[in-house]
């Protein structure tokens, strides 16, 4: 686990913005992973996982709290988290900007047609070349459909690790494109569920407020974290 701690991006937020936006000018390929407890704990019993995070190419950002603070217990220092939100935010707004193209795979039909009507009027230079919601069954045909056009930008909205995983099987045949797995941010960005209040964010309580809102979420949320601290703990004791 101490090998993807000191993989993650550490630098600021705003170094990251201008970094992806590079890459979108020069229309470079990118994987990035953002990074919760959970799939720090994933990574620790499949290897397959491990992999996918360990791979020269992938870049890791720290959406959550929890792996800010766990690299700082360890002595990395990371600037700040990235959201993963957020980041999804940024490359709209940015891919806006650049007149680039966008692939949103993921989420519920109705969410996701409710997030392409927000981004046509919101951005509408932002040109979206294809969707398709998160429940075909054949997701790697979706894939060969994005092989075939090229997108800029291709947001994997599916859940974590499924999303990261099927990006990491088809990453190598792809030519060019941004590629991250956005977990829940199509709900939040389509409107169908709201993020948390500005206090929470703030407060680094994000976790908290969704926890509060969706109560089933907590068995999830305690076994991946308490999990993540236990090891967090026993790599600072060995150091
Ligand atoms: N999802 C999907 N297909 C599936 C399972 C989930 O498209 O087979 C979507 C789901 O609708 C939601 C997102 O994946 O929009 C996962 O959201 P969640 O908040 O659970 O994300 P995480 O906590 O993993 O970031």
């Amino acid at each position: 686990m101490l090998d993807i701690f000191k993989k993650l991006y550490k630098g600021a937020l705003s170094e990251f913005w201008e970094l992806t936006e590079q890459k979108l000018k020069n229309s470079q390929k990118m994987f990035i992973v953002t990074a919760n407890p959970e799939i720090f704990s994933l990574a620790n019993k499949e290897q397959n996982v491990r992999d996918m995070l360990m791979d020269d190419d992938t870049t890791i950002i720290a959406d959550g709290i929890g792996v800010v603070k766990g690299a700082g217990m360890l002595g990395i220092n990371v600037a700040e988290r990235i959201p993963g939100v957020e980041l999804s935010e940024h490359l709209l707004k940015t891919g806006n900007s650049l007149q680039k193209s966008i692939f949103l795979f993921g989420a519920k039909s109705d969410v996701l047609d409710l997030l392409c009507e927000k981004i046509k009027v919101q951005y509408p230079r932002l040109n979206i070349i294809g969707s398709c919601d998160g429940y075909a069954d054949d997701k790697d045909a979706v894939f060969e459909q994005i092989k075939e056009l090229e997108p800029d930008i291709v947001l994997v909205a599916l859940g974590v690790p499924a999303q990261e995983m099927l990006i990491y099987k088809h990453i190598k045949d792809l030519g060019r494109g941004i590629f991250v797995g956005v977990g829940g941010s199509f709900d939040v960005l389509s409107g169908a569920k709201q993020r948390a209040p500005e206090f929470f964010i703030k407060h680094n309580l994000e976790w908290f407020y969704r926890i509060l809102k969706e109560p089933k979420r907590i068995k999830r949320f305690y076994n991946n974290n308490i999990k993540f601290l236990f090891e967090v703990r026993r790599l600072k004791s060995k150091k």
